[in-house]
């Protein structure tokens, strides 16, 4: 993988670019993509944003969402893309198995791809040029830093500085994270001399729910949860059930897994969701237990080290099987506790 800065002058050349990002794209993701949409919009290029699968209703306020194309709906289309890209940008995601059915598309494409990413231990092997960089708070800033540096940051518009905005806000937990440098502040300070207002993002993001959310939240904050205190852990199981009875949409279900994460004491939460065709696991530490190594030893994921995801084919009882056998092998770091 060649330095990413090594693109820097060929952006003026005329090309077929695709942008995508992992399945069920965050605010980090669909906003980095669009972000750099924008940008390259301003050169001479054909632009493609793909994301392989739908994505939570409350980032349609992003400017040109409605550009983006959904794999799993718009395959041909999207399909064609792929093939006659001469490059395919991949943000925030480190391995291609993160784009679900995509990635046999974007393994087969003569397109030379271009990782952005802030996530570990990336697939290194199939990007042409790239940068990845786990001490990044967020995709989004590696998006503004790639701009900066190549520049052009005068083509820093009201629409970049929005999508960038809602990811590293997202991505730093509101700017509590440890992963929220100076440099985060900087970025922020130089979006809002750039006339980004950002309160109406924040009303967009978390303010945009249906009741229905939240009486699920209830059913499973009251119903699902259990507390392993001799493990400082948490853990919320979701049975397919839940998700009919609620009517849970796509992106419903993000920020489930701070409620358990923000009991006194708490050091690991998990939250595992049976969505049918997978069961789906999103993990959270504080501190330092590992949860990168922890979700791709026992749930084929990976993520950060205080906040990772996997996913596993067994049912659902099994997979919690496989939890409370997980922390009890990983005892002797649970069950100290210090921040
Ligand atoms: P979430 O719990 O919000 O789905 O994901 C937390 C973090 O872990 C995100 O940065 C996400 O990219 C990563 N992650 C989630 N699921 C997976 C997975 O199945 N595989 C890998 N490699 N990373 C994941
Ligand atoms: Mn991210």
């Amino acid at each position: 993988m060649q330095p990413i800065q090594n693109i820097f002058p060929l952006l003026g050349k005329k090309k077929n670019v695709v942008i995508t990002t992992h399945q069920k794209p965050d605010a980090d993701a669909m906003g980095s993509a669009l972000a750099l949409y924008h940008f390259l919009k301003q050169f001479d290029h054909n632009l493609t944003v793909i994301s392989p699968t739908n994505w939570a209703s409350f980032l349609n306020w992003m400017p040109d969402s409605k550009l983006v194309l959904d794999f799993e709906i718009q395959t041909g289309k999207a399909s064609d893309a792929i093939k006659g890209a001469d490059w395919i940008f991949c943000l925030d995601f480190n391995t291609l198995t993160r784009t679900k059915r995509m990635e046999e598309k974007l393994l087969a494409a003569k397109a030379e791809k271009i990782l952005i990413d802030h996530h570990r231990e990336p697939q290194q092997d199939v990007f042409a040029y790239g940068i990845s960089d786990t001490g990044k708070s967020s995709t989004a800033e590696m998006v503004y830093d790639f701009i900066i540096g190549s520049g052009h940051e005068d083509k820093i518009s009201i629409a970049i500085a929005e999508c960038l905005y809602a990811g590293v806000m997202t991505d730093t937990g509101s700017f509590r994270f440890p992963s929220t440098k100076a440099s985060v502040h900087k970025m922020v300070a130089d979006l809002k001399d750039r006339g980004l207002e950002h309160s109406h993002i924040h009303e967009e993001l978390f303010d945009n729910f249906l009741e229905n959310r939240f009486r699920f939240f209830g059913q499973v904050l009251l119903n699902r949860m259990e507390v392993f205190y001799e493990y400082n852990t948490a853990l919320i199981v979701v049975p397919q059930s839940d998700l009919i009875k609620y009517e849970v949409k796509t992106g419903d279900t993000e920020g489930l897994v701070n409620y358990p994460l923000s009991i006194k004491g708490i050091k690991l939460a998990a939250v595992i969701i049976d969505r049918g065709e997978e069961r789906k696991s999103s993990f959270r530490s504080k501190g330092d237990f590992d949860v990168n190594k922890f979700a791709r030893k026992y749930f084929n994921g990976g993520g950060h080290f205080n906040a990772a995801g996997g996913f596993n084919k067994e049912p659902l009882e099994e997979v919690v099987a496989k939890f409370k056998a997980a922390i009890k092998e990983n005892m002797a770091q649970l069950s100290t506790y210090q921040f």
